[in-house]
């Protein structure tokens, strides 16, 4: 028994660290093995030499250290802690996001190795071939990395063990190895005035070692990237490492490669990290960033958890982007988390955005964070010309739908005929978002959600995109018999087939959901002008160049006003303005066409004027006038179950006890309410919006009442703090 104690935090599904005798061996963010009542789990060292607060032979004894080297960065531990604080999750929650799963299942972790031949002879068996094809492909390419290896030649490991057995093969610690450049993209780049302006300004905050956050406020195409290069580069002479952040991995595999590619010429080290990555792929980089030989993670949110023990600069580009939050437990904020990481380590942190969110505004007015503004794009490239359409005043052009203006159509022939790219966009996947009943007026919906179906034609079926259930076609209407209308609706299938109505020989490719995974090199087939025209979804809204396309129509500007959502006309303007800035981007000047029914609302005006602050000041007022985000936090509790009466018995019950139970008066309640979704995969739900200023103070108290308040067994709740939606 050791004569010191430490805290350890479990992974198991508790909110705080327990108090161990330790012993020899710990360091801080140490995996180690512990009991908790009767259980042997898995734990993380927070402290060493706490002082215990009840009798010494009340502790228990860490049992064992799982890996010699601390597993977590000292941050990381309180960024757990955070995490568990700020979105009331578990600890073990915590820790499954913070973690690799190879970690967890304590597989030791091996040091990035590589394989070389001995000098052994190699005598293979007529019927060892792929001992054979390995060797030879090793005898050709000398000394090598074992992921290259098993790249090469999928579901090896055995065969390379088997090489290894014989003494036909050894393997080597290996310095990890980064990707030569390219002579094309090694152009160096020069910086304009105002670029250069922003750099220097920031800069001093890299020595000075407090934590700032910095708003890139850019028009799109203004070069933010370049600036973060120079940023990169600056953190690099200091020692330091970044963390650049991007929303979608579709954006991270296309554009990062050439950021990647270009840091790489600088002799900087860059990995680049995404949810699709293999487990192996990802604990060689989590090794790698632990061992401290990397100078650049660029990625998705998830990246935020990778132990960076330098950590200088922490990149957030697309701020506004709501691909930040995750949807499932812990459901952090990705920007949020990156502000709090930069926070904990006195690292610079730059939010970069054409279009804001209201959040990141609202802490630019109250002199949190520091407002840098691009307001000209390189080469004094012009922005595009857009045009409005109101659609009130066309004729349905397709299976009496309102699709294509005379206008679109006009200007679409016209690309054709000068063979230059147009790009549409369309938030909605599938064929028609309803089939509605010819007879009774009904549309069909989920057996197991209370979501419409959608039409899906190149297959021929119905999806629910809340479920993601395909199902065959119904075939009449449940209610009366009647028939389903299959066009009632815009999706992005039913534009594909309009187009090659209108234009048979244009070359279309359709990009969303359905189609993005079957189809990885898109992006380079868009440059090399093997499609017309492309239509898509929020994908190609994002950050995306597009050097030949001069022609963007917005199919549907106010898709997204109906939707019940106090952001609906946040989103709205952030969609016109960042669609239009994929047009006309190289030399070319392009045109914007937007389609929609309500030309006047004040966020489609500012947005197709671009009017950036004036937007966001007014949004910030109206926001002000009910009291939502930015100005309160919204905590929305969700609470379901797969019986419907049971849910209902539980949430009057659960608004009563808060009625009488809930002391601050700082809180305010909305709901229980049936959300837009009552019901998901055979669970019926509801949800309370709590509105708070300070989440840190409020939701312990929510949770506090949540654990006294007796709940039918078969109601589960979750909590989803800050939510980027309401379904
Ligand atoms: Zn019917
Ligand atoms: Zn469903």
């Amino acid at each position: 028994m050791g004569n010191f104690f430490v805290e350890v935090l479990p992974l198991i599904g508790t909110h705080r660290g327990l108090i161990y005798h330790g012993i020899p061996g710990l360091q801080v963010g140490s995996m180690v093995k512990i009991q908790v009542r009767n259980r042997v789990c898995l734990g993380v060292v927070k402290a060493l030499e706490v002082r215990p607060t009840e009798a010494c032979c009340s502790y228990q004894t860490v049992l064992d250290v799982v890996f010699d080297k601390p597993v977590l960065t000292s941050d990381l531990i309180l960024l757990a802690e955070w995490l568990v604080r700020y979105y009331g999750c578990t600890l073990s929650t915590a820790f499954g996001a913070i973690l690799p799963a190879m970690v967890r299942q304590e597989k030791t972790y091996l040091p990035t190795y590589g394989l070389r031949l001995t000098r052994c002879v190699a005598i293979f068996r007529e019927n060892s071939i792929r001992q054979r094809a390995i060797y030879r492909w090793l005898q050709q390419q000398g000394d090598t990395t074992y992921h290259r290896v098993v790249k090469q030649f999928p579901k090896s490991s055995q065969v390379i063990q088997a090489l290894i057995g014989k003494g036909y093969v050894e393997k080597f610690p290996m310095e990890p190895t980064y990707p030569s450049v390219p002579d094309s993209i090694s152009t160096p780049f020069h910086l304009t005035d105002e670029q250069m302006r922003v750099v220097h300004s920031i800069c001093p905050d890299f020595s000075k070692k407090i934590h700032s956050t910095h708003v890139l406020l850019g028009v799109t195409g203004s070069g933010k990237t370049e600036i973060y290069h120079q940023l990169i580069l600056y953190a690099r002479q200091l020692g330091l490492q970044t963390l650049y952040l991007v929303p979608e991995i579709a954006l991270t595999e296309q554009a990062l490669k050439k950021i990647s590619l270009r840091l790489c010429l600088n002799e900087v080290k860059v990995e680049v990290w995404h949810s699709r990555l293999g487990e192996r792929e990802r604990l060689r980089i989590w090794e790698n960033a632990l061992n401290g030989t990397i100078d650049v993670v660029m990625g998705t949110r998830s990246a935020l958890f990778l132990p960076l023990g330098r950590l200088g600069l922490v990149i957030v580009d697309e701020e506004h982007e709501p691909a930040y939050k995750q949807s499932d437990t812990p459901r952090y904020h990705g920007r949020d988390l990156a502000i709090h990481r930069a926070l904990l380590n006195n690292s610079v942190c730059v939010l970069g955005s054409a279009t804001p969110s209201l959040e990141t505004w609202f802490n630019v007015q109250n002199g949190q964070y520091t407002l840098h503004r691009i307001v000209h794009r390189p080469y004094n490239r012009c922005l595009p010309k857009v045009y409005t359409v109101n659609m009130s005043f066309e004729k349905p052009n397709f299976e009496g739908a309102f699709m294509l203006s005379t206008l679109l159509r006009e200007k679409l022939s016209d690309r054709l005929d000068r063979k230059e790219q147009s790009l549409l966009f369309l938030n909605r996947r599938g064929y028609a978002p309803f089939l509605q009943c010819n007879a009774c007026g009904k549309y069909a919906t989920c057996p197991c959600c209370s979501a419409h179906l959608v039409y899906h034609r190149s297959q021929q079926v119905a999806k629910c995109h809340a479920c993601e259930r395909t199902l065959p076609m119904p075939k009449m209407c449940p209610h009366c018999g009647g028939f389903f209308e299959k066009s009632r609706g815009l999706g992005t299938q039913r534009i594909e087939a309009c187009l090659q109505r209108l234009y048979p020989r244009a070359r279309v490719l359709r990009l969303d959901a359905d189609t993005v995974s079957s189809n990885p090199d898109w992006y380079e087939q868009m440059l090399s002008q093997r499609y017309d025209i492309l239509i898509g979804t929020q994908m190609i809204a994002k950050g995306l160049d597009f050097p030949n396309v001069t022609l963007v129509g917005v199919i549907q500007a106010d898709g997204q006003l109906n939707v019940n959502d106090f952001r609906a006309a946040e989103r709205t303007f952030q969609l016109l303005v960042q669609v239009g800035g994929r047009a006309g981007r190289a030399d070319q000047m392009g045109e914007v066409v937007v389609q929609t029914f309500s030309p006047d609302a004040p966020c489609v005006q500012l947005g197709v004027a671009g009017n950036v602050e004036d937007f966001l000041n007014q949004e910030c007022r109206l926001r002000d006038r009910y009291g939502y985000p930015p100005h309160r936090h919204i905590m929305r509790q969700i609470l379901r179950s797969h019986s419907e009466s049971v849910l209902a018995y539980a949430c009057q019950q659960w608004d009563s006890f808060l009625q009488k139970n809930l002391q601050s008066e700082h809180i305010a309640i909305l709901g229980p309410a049936v959300p837009p979704l009552g019901k998901v995969n055979n669970y019926y739900r509801q949800h309370v919006l709590f509105f708070s200023r300070d989440v840190l103070k409020d939701l312990p108290c929510l949770m506090q009442l949540q654990r006294q308040f007796r709940w039918p067994i078969n109601v589960a709740t979750l909590w989803d703090v800050d939510p980027v939606d309401f379904v």
